[in-house]
């Protein structure tokens, strides 16, 4: 019954739907500084149902830093960012920041789950436990039924039979592949992914990659900061590449990495292969 997990936005024949189409997120002119640092600078772009959208570009060029606003774990000082239809960015016309007080409601209230380089696991919770915390401590859900979803969405990840296991007894693959399913738990309208295979040895990195991309075949809406350039043009179905706290080039795959026209994505896909 529960299950796909993408099936929150995407439409019934999954992503890719035809067509009018509403973004889920609008990211609209927003610039964000540290200690007078701009670290963003005019960035907009939108995010449509059932998109997957990959973040690219040189360490320090802001990427993580937008995810991060986009989950209010960061204000922005300028600009706004609205998910679906709510805002959780600065709003001009309102002129101060929102607080990030009530950040956690509000992120359970529209739907974004985050994925994070260190996978964050608690470490004294076993699997099934790891999984059911957010359902029943945030979202109120009962416990026999957390556990029941818990375990169906183990089962369609291929990580069932590790439900008692602890984090320390399994790969950084298979704790990244838990960290996924602990946030798809939470039945997300929208997954965020900083790095999420950066700290894996790279034999561990493909089970990651298998597990977020049949996500993305299930319909997830997912925004994914990576470096993983042969998995991007693969099947995301937009690139945004930043650098120095804007947004250089964004497109389908095939425009920005097949005929980069601006000379600075052209010359870090070439670093980067
Ligand atoms: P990326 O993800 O592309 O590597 P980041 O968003 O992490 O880039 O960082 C962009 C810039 O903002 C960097 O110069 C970084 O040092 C700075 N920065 C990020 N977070 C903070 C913070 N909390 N305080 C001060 N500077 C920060």
């Amino acid at each position: 019954k529960f299950l796909n997990p993408g099936r929150a936005l995407a439409n019934k024949d999954g992503r890719r739907a035809d067509g009018p189409r509403r973004p889920y997120v609008v990211i609209n002119k927003v610039a964000k500084s540290f200690h007078g640092k701009r670290v963003l600078r005019d960035v907009s772009f939108n995010i449509f149902p059932g998109e997957v959208v990959f973040l690219i570009g040189p360490s320090g060029s802001g990427k993580t830093t937008l995810l991060r606003t986009i989950n209010r774990l960061e204000t922005v000082d300028d600009g706004e960012i609205t998910v679906g239809g709510q805002f959780v960015g600065y709003r001009a016309s309102a002129g101060r920041p929102v607080p990030l007080r009530d950040a956690a409601r509000s992120r359970a209230r529209v739907g974004v789950g985050m994925v994070f380089q260190h996978f964050n696991l608690f470490d004294h919770l076993t699997v099934l436990e790891n999984v059911i915390e957010a359902p029943v401590r945030v979202h109120g859900t009962k416990r026999d039924q957390a556990r029941a979803e818990a375990r169906e969405l183990l089962a369609w990840a291929g990580l069932a039979e590790y439900e008692n296991h602890y984090p320390h007894q399994l790969s950084g693959g298979q704790q990244q592949r838990i960290a996924i399913i602990r946030a798809v738990a939470t039945r997300p309208k929208l997954l965020l992914f900083d790095e999420p295979t950066s700290a894996l040895d790279p034999e561990l990195v493909n089970e990651v990659l298998d597990l977020m991309r049949k996500l993305a075949e299930s319909g997830m809406t997912m925004v994914v900061v990576s470096h993983e350039i042969v998995f991007a043009r693969d099947w995301a179905d937009k690139v945004v590449f930043m650098e120095d706290g804007e947004i250089v080039q964004h497109g389908a795959p095939e425009e920005v990495f097949n005929s980069p026209d601006n000379p600075r994505t052209k010359n870090f896909v070439h670093l980067i292969e």
